[in-house]
């Protein structure tokens, strides 16, 4: 604490997807350092296990606990406020990235309307955490130029939906990689809505299950078949569901690749095999 009346600063901060080994070094110094962490449903267990016992935690997840309880937008902002006022540092955790999907930027918003200092620290987002873990990688020389990433809540059938649906199509039929966030119970009306908009049933889809955590799952399929796929194999939020050529580019370039050799990937200062091959690319 600061002590001198003047606010304490708040990280509005990105844990990556769940594995801990993602967390990035200003992240893990400030789990370190903070007064108090405010921490999403999303960030795991594995994560939390890092902040010090004698650091004040409190789980504002907006999904509902064993109790029902949930915390509102509003009073997540109210406590943000009243706890850098008391001079604390404030370490606003939220799960892959604090802007992606997150609020970072509302809060960003509050705060800065309250006149507290704030900063965003970067998280690996699941937009690239979940394809990676899964050996998919988003774009490829010879598959994939771009990369769009929407989200899963919105209903291509909906009249009012925010998404241009047929640009979306166009990309992806174009070859374009699209990343899919949130409302996995929602990809079945998305594949068929991307389908009526021009996107060929057989191109490459594969939804990934809490990726990077010991309980990843991930379901490899196609638009025409993905929404069946994830329904049999019971797959539950958190999934992120990628649409393109890529699904199909990262398996086959991962079982191809010879094993890094040990004795090059220590000390000589030569990439062992897998990152020359990735340096290839760039
Ligand atoms: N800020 C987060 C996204 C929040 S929206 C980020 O940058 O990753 C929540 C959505 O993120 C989930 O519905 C899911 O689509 C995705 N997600 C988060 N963690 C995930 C994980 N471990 N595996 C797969 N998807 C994940």
């Amino acid at each position: 604490m600061t002590g001198t009346g003047a606010p304490g600063r708040v990280y509005l901060a990105g844990a990556g997807p769940g594995d801990p080994e993602l967390l990035t070094r200003k992240v893990d110094r400030l789990l370190g350092e903070a007064d108090v962490v405010l921490h999403d449903a999303l960030v795991s267990e594995a994560v939390l296990s890092e902040v010090p016992a004698e650091t004040r935690t409190r789980d504002v997840g907006k999904r509902p606990g064993p109790d029902g309880e949930r915390t509102t937008q509003e009073e997540i902002n109210q406590l943000l406020v009243k706890h850098a006022r008391a001079g604390e540092t404030v370490l606003r955790l939220k799960g892959g990235d604090p802007t992606v999907f997150a609020r970072g930027g509302e809060e960003a918003d509050h705060l800065a309307a309250a006149g507290v200092p704030c900063e965003f620290v970067p998280g690996v987002s699941s937009v690239l955490g979940a394809p990676e873990s899964a050996d998919i990688p988003l774009t490829h020389r010879d598959h994939a130029s771009s990369l769009t990433v929407v989200t899963g809540h919105e209903d291509p059938a909906k009249d009012d939906t925010a998404l241009d649906w047929d640009a979306l199509a166009r990309t992806v039929s174009a070859g374009g990689t699209l990343v899919i966030l949130m409302g996995v119970r929602r990809l079945p009306d998305i594949a068929a809505g991307l389908q009526r908009h021009g996107v060929a049933p057989e191109t490459p889809a594969a939804t990934v299950q809490e990726a990077t955590l010991s309980s990843e799952q991930t379901v490899r399929g196609t638009v025409g078949t993905i929404g069946e796929r994830i329904r049999e194999a019971g797959i539950e939020p958190p999934a992120t569901t990628i649409v393109g050529d890529v699904v199909e580019a990262g398996g086959p370039l991962a079982d191809s690749l010879p094993e890094p050799i040990p004795s090059l990937a220590g000390g000589s200062g030569a990439p062992a095999s897998r990152d020359g091959a990735t340096a290839e690319e760039r």
